[in-house]
C-alpha cells in the first residue's frame, strides 16, 4: 500500500527541500488510527515548517501540514471506526508528529474530533486550525462578557485565515466589525464577510505615545501581535478584552500596565495546539451553528500538493487571501 505526501528532507543546516513523494504505509508513523486524509490547507505555521531552523521540526524528512480532514481506515480504538469522518488540528501533529500534508496519516485517536454533520471535510479545512483558533478567540471574549450591544468589534490582520473566520463569525452573531486590513483592496472582500468597516493597518500598527487613548473597542481578535497589539490594548472599552492568537506582525509587546489598572482591561492568550477535548468539540460545534458557511466559499483558495511550497513561502509573506484549500488526492 502506498501513499502520496509532501515530504520535506533536510539538505544541510540552512537549507530543506519538499517534494510530493510516494511512500509505502510502513512509513508510517506510529498510532492507533489511520485516516485516509481528503483534504488540508496551508496554515502560517506550516510555512514556517517547511522553512530550515524553524524551532519546530525536530526530525526529517518530515511531512508537514498542521490540520486535516478525512475518514478513518482503520482504527484500533473503540471510539473510531472505518468511514468515520473525523478532523485534527493541533497536538503538535505535523511538527514533531507527521502530519496532512499526504494522503494518509496515522495518529492517536486522542487528537482526533469526530466532524459535525453540518460540515463536509473540505469545509473543515477552509475553516481549518486558523478558524478553530478564531472560534476559541470569539468564546473566549464571549466569556469575558462581550455581546453585540457592547460596542464594536476589531480583527487585525482581518483578510488572513484567522481574521477572515472571525469577520464572518462576529458579524453572522450580530456585532459591528472594524476589520484591520494593510491590503485595501480586500475591503470588498471583507466587507461581504460581515465587516461594517475597514480600518488601515497604518492607523493603527505603531505605539502610541500615550499608554491611554479614546476607549474605542469592546473587544478585538488579534492575529498579528507586536506593537499593533500594544496599540490595541491601549484603545479597549472600560473592562474590554483582547483575544491574542497570532504574531504575524510580530512576537514583542510593548506596552505598559496602566490600561489594566486603570480600564481593567483583559489580555486573553488563544491557544488551539493543546485545547482539552471537550473545547475542541465545543468549538467545531460553534463552527457548525456560527459560521455562515455561505461565506467559506469566498475565502477558498483550491490547491493540490504540488502547488503547496509556493503558497507557504506566500503565506509567510501575508500574500494569501482568506484559505488555502488542499486536495491531497
Ligand atoms: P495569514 O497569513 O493567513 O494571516 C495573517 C494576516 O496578518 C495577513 O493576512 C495580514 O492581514 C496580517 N499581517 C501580516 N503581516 C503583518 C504585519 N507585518 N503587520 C500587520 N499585519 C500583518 O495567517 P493566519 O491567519 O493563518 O495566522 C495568523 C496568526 O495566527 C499567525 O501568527 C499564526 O501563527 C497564528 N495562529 C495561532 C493559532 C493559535 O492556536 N494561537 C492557531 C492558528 C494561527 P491583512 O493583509 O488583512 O493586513
Amino acid at each position: 500500500m502506498t501513499f502520496d505526501a509532501l515530504l520535506v528532507e533536510k539538505i544541510n543546516d540552512d537549507e530543506v527541500s519538499a517534494s510530493v513523494q510516494t511512500l509505502t504505509d510502513d512509513r508510517l508513523p506510529d498510532g492507533n488510527v489511520t485516516v485516509a486524509i481528503e483534504y488540508t490547507t496551508v496554515n502560517y505555521k506550516d510555512g514556517l515548517c517547511m522553512r530550515p531552523k524553524n524551532g519546530l521540526v525536530r526530525t526529517y524528512p518530515h511531512v508537514p501540514g498542521i490540520d486535516f480532514a478525512g475518514t478513518v481506515e482503520s482504527s484500533d480504538d473503540p471510539r473510531y471506526k472505518p468511514g468515520d469522518k473525523v478532523v485534527l488540528t493541533g497536538w503538535r501533529v505535523g511538527e514533531t508528529h507527521w502530519g496532512g500534508l499526504a494522503q494518509k496519516a496515522r495518529v492517536n485517536a486522542d487528537w482526533l474530533v469526530r466532524l459535525p454533520d453540518a460540515l463536509s471535510t473540505e469545509l473543515a479545512m477552509a475553516v481549518g486550525t486558523a478558524g478553530v483558533a478564531a472560534i476559541h478567540a470569539v468564546i473566549a471574549l464571549e466569556d469575558h462578557g462581550l455581546n453585540p450591544g457592547k460596542g464594536e468589534v476589531l480583527v487585525t490582520g482581518a483578510a488572513g485565515g484567522v481574521g477572515s473566520i472571525a469577520t464572518a463569525v462576529l458579524g453572522n452573531l450580530g456585532y459591528d466589525v472594524a476589520a484591520v486590513t494593510g491590503r485595501p483592496e480586500t475591503s470588498d472582500y471583507l466587507k461581504s464577510l460581515g465587516a461594517s468597516r475597514i480600518v488601515a493597518r497604518e492607523e493603527i500598527d505603531t505605539v502610541s505615545k500615550r499608554p491611554l487613548e479614546s476607549e474605542t473597542w469592546a473587544g478585538c481578535v488579534d492575529a498579528v501581535g507586536g506593537e499593533m497589539l500594544a496599540r490595541v490594548i491601549g484603545q479597549l472599552k472600560y473592562g474590554g478584552s483582547v483575544a491574542a492568537v497570532g504574531l504575524a506582525g510580530g512576537s514583542s509587546l510593548p506596552t505598559t500596565v496602566i490600561p489594566f489598572l486603570l480600564r481593567g482591561v483583559n489580555l486573553l492568550g488563544i491557544d488551539s495546539v493543546m485545547q482539552p477535548y471537550e473545547n475542541r468539540v465545543r468549538a467545531w460545534d460553534r463552527i457548525a451553528t456560527d459560521l455562515p458557511l455561505e461565506k467559506l466559499g469566498a475565502m477558498i483558495h483550491r490547491a493540490t500538493l504540488a502547488d503547496v511550497p509556493e503558497l507557504a513561502s506566500d503565506i509567510l509573506e501575508g500574500k494569501i487571501k482568506g484559505r488555502i484549500v488542499v486536495d491531497v488526492n
